[in-house]
């Protein structure tokens, strides 16, 4: 939620902002502003709207001149998405402003105070609040920006990721974090400060990833001082060299980075098995499964906990674990699980699922399930990011930056992920014979070119999404396997395209939702040949006599469902179990050009952002 950039340096700092916030804006895009500092005057512009509105406001308002500068891309909290609701913010004086990712919770006992003591508040942002207090701190006690940042943080309960500079201090920006993310780009006598590292990329390798709960101040010149924000202690910081590159970060000729990443799938689930699955030599080596298998093997249960998209591959987990391994598996969304007084015991196995790495509920669980003695395994995507190294063990994802805001490559990745391990520990359980397990390898080792080929349904897919382009609502049913995927579907209609859509597990259609079947109804049903094959065609039937519009992804060669659905899509013969990584794709595409059709913002639809940083 929310992107911040800065920058300081001996370069001018406004287009390093401005590019930045362009790719940050996936984070967040209700509102844009920067604050350029010249050493003299502080230039400040934002605007409701995207950083192009910004880019224009910018031209109008302001000289674009300095060599220090914070900017920020919003996805409002407190306060509705407006001008004077976007960051940044200045405090009282006018001398100190600041840009914040996060959410300050005890915000309204300490503004009282605040307006108490004669502050005047012209924002209903939490983070207007934070500045001013640490205004009041710097005055009151009579210290510089950094310790006021320092005593004022230690007042906040709530989560941050924050860049404040002062006017009387030309060469510094302090910066803080907890619970959301901060990264510091340390290039040659110059530095970057983001959300990730996506906005300097090109200028630097070098970071430093701020911990919870630590501070730094970055001088012009100087090395980065970092410090905990509790006790003051100096921290060492450790420099990181960055493997990304500024291809992975573009839309390299696609419209959109969703399309980009439904296309990257092949090779993101490539990129997952290299150096972990040997098929020819039926091998499955993944560290942090090797290294605490005893873990996994004597655990009472598994637990999956996640959000969003990351909870449906954590279903399709719960289907493949049981299957192959005979553990029993539960699956939690992570904002319950929090704050439900769940039963966890030293004898459970957690395994926590995010793209980011950064999602807050997750997080909150994974503490929670560490406090009472579990074992947390953590599947995230972004290699560093705050999931990663809270987890006591755990295996990345390796699909590469994921900018769309509806989650594709992540999804598939992951459940690659899950079926690797599971595979791994019914393999070490010996709850499947060898030759499943060569024969599940060898199937696995295919889906790459299997994805590739489903993805040429794209024209097909294309032609049936401009028929059904207007529905208002879709139903999406699946079974066993597929039931997780039919959800995912529905979700992502739902989110790039604003239709209502709802994933059923197939048999519950008789439950409830055939009552909403007319002849404006198009139902996805995803009908692979193995998976409660008769029972699903029946249920077509069902919605066939109802007059409902049957969209249908089958197996390559399937008669008896061409037949009675109105129209096919097919995906190439693979082992029950694997076919959520193929039937998925053409869901993807249904959504993706339903929405293009639709004139919506595909990569970035309404009130969504990407990483969900805030509870
Ligand atoms: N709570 C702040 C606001 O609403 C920051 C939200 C964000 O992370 O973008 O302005």
């Amino acid at each position: 939620m929310c992107g911040i950039v800065g920058y300081i340096g001996h370069r001018e700092a406004y287009p390093v902002v401005l590019k930045g916030l362009k790719r940050l804006e996936y984070r967040g895009y209700d509102s844009a502003g920067v604050a350029i500092y010249d050493g003299k005057n502080i230039k400040l512009s934002k605007t409701k709207g995207k950083v192009v509105d910004l880019e224009t406001r910018v031209k109008e308002e302001i000289s674009d001149v300095g060599t220090l500068a914070i900017g920020h891309t919003r996805w409002a909290t407190h306060g509705e998405p407006n001008d004077v609701n976007s960051h940044p913010h200045y405090s009282n004086s006018g001398e100190l402003v600041i840009i914040h990712n996060g959410i300050i919770e005890n915000y309204a006992p300490l503004k009282q105070e605040l307006i108490n003591r004669g502050y005047e508040f012209k924002s209903d942002t939490d983070t207007e609040v934070l500045v001013n207090l640490i205004e009041d701190v710097k005055k009151n006690e009579n210290v510089k920006l950094g310790k006021a940042v320092q005593v004022a943080l230690n007042q906040v309960v709530g989560a941050y990721a924050i860049a404040v500079f002062d006017k009387n201090k030309p060469d510094e920006i302090v910066v803080a974090r907890l619970g959301s993310p901060l990264v510091i780009g340390v290039g040659e006598d110059e530095f970057f400060i983001a959300s990730d590292a996506s906005p300097f990329i090109e200028y630097t390798n070098n970071a430093i990833y701020l911990e919870d709960e630590e501070m730094a101040i970055v001088r012009r010149g100087k090395k980065v001082k970092v410090r905990k924000i509790k006790d003051d202690s100096l921290v060492d910081p450790y420099v990181q060299e960055l493997q990304l590159n500024l291809e992975q970060i573009e839309k390299g000729g696609y419209d959109h980075f969703m399309l980009k990443e439904i296309y990257e799938q092949p090779r993101a689930i490539l990129d997952t098995f290299r150096g972990r699955m040997l098929a020819n030599e039926g091998i499955i080596r993944m560290a942090g499964i090797d290294d605490n298998i005893e873990k996994f093997l004597n655990a009472n249960r598994i637990l999956i906990v996640a959000c969003g998209t990351s909870w449906h591959a954590g279903l399709v987990a719960e289907y493949v674990f049981e299957n192959l391994t005979r553990i029993p598996v539960e699956v939690e969304y992570a904002s319950e699980f929090r704050y439900r007084n769940p039963v966890i015991t030293e004898k459970d196995v957690v395994i926590a699922i995010s793209q980011s790495g950064e999602t807050a509920d997750t997080m909150a669980a994974i503490k929670l399930a560490k406090s009472k003695g579990a074992f947390v395994f953590g599947v995230c995507n972004v290699v560093g990011s705050s999931i990663s190294r809270e987890t006591h063990a755990g295996a990345y994802t390796h699909a590469g930056p994921e900018i769309g805001v509806a989650s594709t490559k992540a999804f598939t990745t992951q459940i690659t992920v899950l079926t690797l391990i599971a595979l791994k520990l019914a393999q070490k359980k010996g709850t499947i014979s060898t030759s499943e397990f060569h024969q599940y390898l060898s199937e696995m080792d295919a889906i790459p070119a299997k994805v590739e080929k489903t993805l040429t349904s794209d024209n097909h897919v294309k032609t049936i999404a401009n028929i059904y382009k207007d529905a208002t609502n879709f139903l999406y049913l699946g079974r066993g396997y597929n039931f997780p995927v039919a959800l995912e579907g529905a979700l992502k209609l739902k989110e790039i395209s604003y239709i209502h859509a709802e994933g059923y597990p197939a048999a519950e259609m008789k439950h409830g939702p055939i009552a909403l079947i007319d002849e404006q109804m198009p139902v996805v049903v995803i009908a692979t040949r193995k998976g409660h094959y008769d029972k699903v065609v029946s249920n077509i039937q069902e919605i066939k006599s109802r007059k409902g519009k049957i969209i249908a992804v089958v197996m390559q060669g399937d008669k008896t469902i061409k037949n009675i659905a109105d129209y096919v899509i097919e995906i190439p013969e693979t082992l029950e179990l694997l076919t959520p990584l193929l039937t998925t794709i053409p869901l993807q595409l249904l959504s993706y050009y339903i929405a293009v059709m639709r004139d919506c913002n595909v990569d970035q639809p309404r009130n969504l952002a990407k990483s969900v940083t805030v509870e």
